[in-house]
């Protein structure tokens, strides 16, 4: 199983969309995320879903720190289940963030890695509308003669959007590498590069560019996002071609 987390925070976008800037955050992140976005010491309430639409009592009045300590000890009961803060008196309570826990299924890709497996989870979460397109292959990459793909060590992960309407394909495409690059900026990707589209081009960003999109890339990414998981590139021959 993976768990991820999104927020919702008051000024700002009061529906969930995966892709949006209530994006999925590990659990480090989102106790850093929420307690970023609560400005004052004291005052605050917390409320959690206890079974689909059905939420406890709201909780004493709080401290920050005892807010982030009630999250950080949230048995997390179901997918979707939300971890409510607000404030004000006892029966009119104001909800100003919202935590949702994200759990989902793993695939298990046969030759991929952990990160690979957490990087589909992820893409299925994100975009359902696109597929997977391929992770564990042994081959080269195209265009560079002798250069191994990650693909051949089982380190990426493809997600396309060929199964689209023609007309669909390139704007999820891009919205989907737009996702993972700014999961990657945030410290939230279980990888190190993506390479995608933006408008009609074929683009890339990576640690190695601070995550800053730049032009390139084989044209099969107008069509589908890869991003290569893990910390960095593996290197050398691959166990498949040796
Ligand atoms: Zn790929």
């Amino acid at each position: 199983m993976v768990t991820r987390y999104q927020l919702l925070a008051a000024p700002g976008p009061r529906t969930w969309s995966d892709a949006g800037p209530d994006i999925l955050w590990r659990g480090s992140g989102a106790s850093a995320a929420l307690g970023a976005t609560l400005k004052r010491d004291a005052g605050w309430r917390v409320q959690l879903e206890t079974a689909p639409g059905t939420f406890g009592d709201w909780s004493r009045e709080l401290t920050r720190d005892g807010v982030l300590a009630r999250f950080g000890s949230w048995p997390r009961p179901f997918d979707r289940a939300r971890f409510r803060v607000g404030r004000g008196a006892p029966g009119a309570v104001s909800v100003l963030r919202v935590v949702r826990v994200a759990i989902m299924r793993a695939p298990t890709y046969p030759g991929g890695t952990d990160a690979s497996d957490v990087m589909g989870a992820l893409f299925q979460r994100s975009h359902p509308r696109m597929v997977f397109a391929g992770c564990f292959v042994c081959k080269g990459v195209v265009g560079h003669p002798g250069l191994w793909s990650q693909h051949a060590w089982g380190r990426a992960v493809d997600w396309s959007a060929a199964n689209l309407p023609g007309a669909e394909v390139g704007p999820a495409n891009a919205a989907c590498t737009d996702w993972a690059v700014r999961m990657g900026r945030l410290g939230q990707l279980p990888g190190h590069e993506v390479i995608g589209r933006a408008g009609n081009a074929v683009v890339y960003a990576s640690t190695d560019t601070e995550w800053e999109v730049k032009p390139g890339g084989d044209s099969s990414h107008l069509f589908h996002t890869h991003v290569s998981t893990g910390a960095a590139d593996a290197t050398g021959t691959p166990p498949c071609a040796a």
